[in-house]
């Protein structure tokens, strides 16, 4: 059986080094960010960890994931409530006290029902999701005549991770839109919602001018799960991957050096043995194919073409540590460690250490 074992040790390193970095004085700053299976690492096995270091605001992708985490935090905000379909789980969201529902348009604002708690998200420069800024008198206006609790406003900034000047840009947009709202409460009476506006390198990046930025929150992903996808011209922090995924041995066969492996042959032995071992791409790992380099964490070579449920590695060891670093795959396939992560299958078992 494969496994992902999460280091709980370096899960509480990485909030520290979160927490001292960008809001040493307000812990309850710090959201986590549990998306899609908690960036594969498993929702409810990193819900209990940031619990234990009392977080208290968590962001998920849709209804059901909600819901799993719902005893463990004080604020749930569903990113995408609209990505499962309206059934009985969107209802039992609807009425529970700690859920808030993000909207990306006035359109979906129509469709709740009366005291719906709603983050409001509005474009500040990245041009993907949420109202124009020139639309938020609209909004007010809607949230109010549908007797909706707005409970936040917020942004995505598109450019932490770049060096440039367009983060500061959409800051300074952010602002702009803060001080608008406000006035907004005021006219129609509504308690101040929350503010927030950066993820992870956003944050990092942002705490200098911190007191600028007078964010309520900051919704923390990658670098609780160890990773950072800045440009390099920033400071690197020591953040630790926190997950390592485990495959255990299928079969083993002595054969002759130069013998070609798997599909097409494609891979040629440099040792004389050989073994599969339980994990392939219908398991969520990349398909590993003819001419990419990839070794699993002790060095092995493992071998091109990767199956659907197992990939050769030469090695005889009885279980191997496929990664400990995402960012070995992501390189090998020209992406970032958030997709081979996030692609990870639920029901790969987590073992927390
Ligand atoms: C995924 C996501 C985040 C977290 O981003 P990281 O880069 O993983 O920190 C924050 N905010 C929103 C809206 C997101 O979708």
């Amino acid at each position: 059986m494969p496994y992902l074992q999460i280091d709980s040790q370096k899960f509480l390193h990485n909030y520290q080094i979160i927490l001292n970095t960008i809001a040493p004085k307000n812990p309850e700053k710090i959201a986590i960010v549990l998306k899609d299976n908690a960036y594969g690492h498993g929702l409810k096995q990193i819900a209990e960890l940031a619990k234990r270091v009392k977080i208290q605001n968590a962001f998920v992708k849709n209804t059901y994931e909600a819901l799993e985490i719902a005893p463990f935090f004080s604020y749930i905000a569903i990113l995408y409530p609209h990505s499962l379909p309206y059934d009985s789980l969107f209802k039992e969201a609807l009425q529970s006290p700690n859920i808030y529902f993000c909207a990306h348009s006035l359109e979906s604002l129509k469709n709740y029902p009366k005291g719906t708690k709603i983050e409001l998200k509005v474009d500040s420069g990245m041009h993907r999701n949420g109202i124009a800024k020139n639309t938020l008198n609209q909004a007010f206006k809607l949230i109010a005549q549908n007797a909706l609790e707005l409970k936040g406003i917020y942004t995505h900034n598109g450019f932490g991770d770049d060096f440039g000047s367009e983060f500061y840009t959409q800051n300074t947009e952010f602002l702009a839109i803060k001080e608008e709202s406000l006035k907004l409460c005021a006219h129609y009476n509504l308690p101040r919602p929350r503010f927030h506006s950066l993820s992870s390198s956003g944050a990092f990046r942002a705490k200098d001018t911190q007191h600028d930025l007078q964010d309520d929150l900051f919704r923390i992903g990658i670098a609780f799960y160890g990773y950072l996808c800045q440009d390099s011209a920033f400071a690197t922090l020591n953040l630790k991957p926190i997950a390592a995924l485990f495959a255990q041995k299928i079969s083993t066969l002595m054969l002759k050096s130069n013998a070609r492996i798997g599909y097409h042959g494609v891979s040629t032995l440099k040792e004389n043995i050989v073994s599969t071992y339980d994990i392939g791409y219908g398991d969520g790992l990349f398909r590993l194919r003819e001419g990419m380099q990839v070794c699993s964490a002790e060095g092995f070579r493992i071998l091109p073409r990767a199956s659907m449920d197992c990939i050769s590695i030469e090695s005889a060891q009885e279980e191997v540590c496929v990664f400990n670093d995402a960012r070995i795959f992501a390189q090998a396939f020209g992406t970032i460690p958030y997709e081979i992560l996030s692609h990870l299958h639920a029901y790969i078992p987590k073992v927390i250490i």
